[in-house]
């Protein structure tokens, strides 16, 4: 099929706004596709090659697609630099360039989707020696047999960003449309595969009976199964009846999948850690049997042997260098609690069988490898969960999990049979010592504090910018006085005497150095105006340090 044929849809599907025109123009088309080419399809219209839980990406920088583009047209680099920046992207850059184009390749053949989608799919096996020039190859081989509005999506394509205003919820409206499926079956073949293009397949193909038999496969993520808030350890016992109680973890949670051989692990949002932290692989394979499976855990970092601040987690598994020194200077502990396959799909069996056959066929005598804590609780012994949240909090924990141990495991939900129970995080008193305007509708108040604690000799050292928390009229009375303490200002920034203490709420103390303090805190929110207090009142860094979790 030409890839022309996929153009006119593209751009017919960006010339609406309506979804639901888009859903029908969408579904018209795969109609018409082939069954083989109809997954590829489904993935090129979300703007990529490549499943959603896959590693691999394209990885070509702006910079070369920019300068291939200038060698196809004939024209300079700068050229196509200020053509972009008229044209607000790449791909529109290219579409205005080529009708500059000094010699067309008249002898070149339309090009088919097949072709175009292999071949993006190659710039990401490409890697290490001279990657970027044979990158470029493959990428001048398009753009030469391109026409301008190809030119356009394949750069586009190339750079993951469609532009055509189509999401994950569009495709799977026309998919239901195009081959009569419900969308209740359809969803739940997602959730389970996360791969629309098999799933578009297989509703082509096989209709809903097909869709109903799809299911887990160990190496292709699931979207979690997630928590609600709970009001309250003795509320969600009572409601539950019987419960499992477990301590919660503050770390990543790690979905672990064994496919033969292969161990990959991925994040709640799917992203593939195995690489950064390979060590956690090493003991996985060590402590599970030799069978297919998923497991769920949360993987924390700590500090002979005490949890550390979430932070550091995040550093490990972001980290692309250095993953020998990260492993030696971060240790990390899992923390099992799911076990979602083994041999078979496991998501349908209630909570209680599928944790204790994790208990059974995982080994724990590693020290980086365990089963979450776990009681089971009753209304008569709830008593035993407050026990179990108190010591979680004690060992530095996050509170505690209240699961119904009857319920199957439903991915992707965030449901009343999983809750969560977290200490309320202290809150800080600060003082402000400056402040910011607004934009847009908030340009006549201060929207964003600069706020202040107590170091060595009393002297102030900025902590935190918080900017949320504050209804207007509140934030109206806050400026006021802003102004009635002014000492400075300039642009839209205002120094102010120290004299106004907020209480603020947050979810962390980070180590920062764009902050005096030495730390600063996640997601600072305001709480309230503390008029009761005064400078003496307000919190230091030496506090501020203790509590840190380093
Ligand atoms: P939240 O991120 O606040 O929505 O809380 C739910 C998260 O807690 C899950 O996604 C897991 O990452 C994490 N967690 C920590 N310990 C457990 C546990 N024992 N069971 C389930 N989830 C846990």
């Amino acid at each position: 099929m030409k890839y022309q044929e996929l153009i006119t849809v593209y751009e017919a599907i960006a010339g609406t706004t309506k979804r639901l025109e888009k859903t029908d123009i969408l579904a018209e088309f795969f109609k018409k596709v082939n069954v083989d080419t109809l997954p590829k399809v489904v993935l090129m219209a979300l703007g990529t090659v490549f499943p959603p839980w896959s590693e691999e990406e394209q990885g070509l920088a702006d910079k070369l697609l920019m300068k291939a583009i200038a060698e196809v047209v004939g024209v300079s680099l700068s050229m196509v630099e200020d053509q972009v920046r008229e044209q607000g992207d790449i791909g529109g850059a290219a579409r205005e360039l080529y009708k500059k184009r000094s010699q067309t390749t008249f002898f070149s053949k339309p090009l088919e989707i097949e072709f175009v989608f292999s071949n993006l799919r190659k710039l990401a096996k490409i890697s290490g020696d001279k990657s970027q020039s044979r990158k470029i190859a493959i990428v001048l081989e398009l753009l030469s047999s391109a026409t301008g509005i190809e030119a356009k999506y394949i750069a586009r394509t190339i750079l993951e960003e469609l532009r055509i205003g189509v999401g994950e919820g569009t495709i799977r409206d026309a998919i239901s449309l195009a081959f009569n499926v419900d969308k209740v079956i359809l969803d739940r073949a997602h959730m389970l595969t996360n791969d629309l293009g098999l799933v578009a397949k297989v509703a082509k193909e096989k209709g809903e009976e097909g869709l109903g038999q799809l299911n887990l496969s160990p190496g292709k993520p699931v979207k979690p199964m997630l928590a609600q808030l709970s009001e309250g350890i003795d509320n969600s016992v009572r409601e539950m009846g019987e419960s499992i109680c477990e301590t919660k973890y503050d770390g990543i949670r790690l979905q672990i999948h064994k496919k033969e051989d292969e161990i990959n692990l991925f994040t709640r949002r799917l992203e593939n850690v195995s690489l950064a932290i390979p060590e956690m692989v090493g003991y996985i394979k060590k402590s599970f049997p030799n069978e297919n499976f998923i497991a769920e855990g949360e993987i924390i970092a700590t500090k002979n042997n005490k949890p550390i601040s979430f932070q550091y987690m995040l550093q490990r598994v972001r980290r692309k260098y250095n993953i020998e020194k990260a492993i030696e200077d971060v240790p990390l502990k899992l923390f099992l609690f799911d076990l979602l396959y083994f041999k078979k799909s496991m998501i349908d069996e209630p909570l209680a069988i599928r944790r204790s056959t994790l208990e059974e066929v995982v080994d724990t005598s590693l020290d980086q490898i365990n089963l979450s804590e776990m009681i089971k609780v009753t209304c008569e012994n709830r008593n035993d969960a407050l026990d179990l949240f108190n010591k979680s909090i004690a060992e530095g924990h996050e509170g505690i999990m209240i699961k119904d141990p009857k319920e199957p495991y439903i991915p992707g939900i965030r449901g009343k049979k999983m809750q969560k129970f977290k200490a309320e995080p202290e809150s800080l008193d600060v003082v402000v010592v400056g402040g910011t305007y607004g934009i847009g509708r908030r340009t006549n108040f201060i929207g964003s504090y600069k706020v202040a604690i107590k170091g060595e000799d009393d002297e102030l050292k900025t902590v935190a910018h918080v900017a949320t928390g504050l209804d207007d009229e509140t934030l109206a009375s806050l400026t006021d006085l802003m102004n009635k303490y002014k000492v400075h200002e300039k642009g839209t920034k205002i120094d102010v005497e120290p004299k106004i203490i907020l209480e603020i709420a947050y979810s962390e103390i980070v180590k920062s150095p764009e902050y005096e303090a030495g730390y600063s805190l996640r997601f600072p929110v305001v709480k309230r105006i503390r008029k009761d207090k005064g400078l003496a009142d307000i919190d230091t860094v030496e506090r501020l340090k203790s509590m840190f979790k380093g």
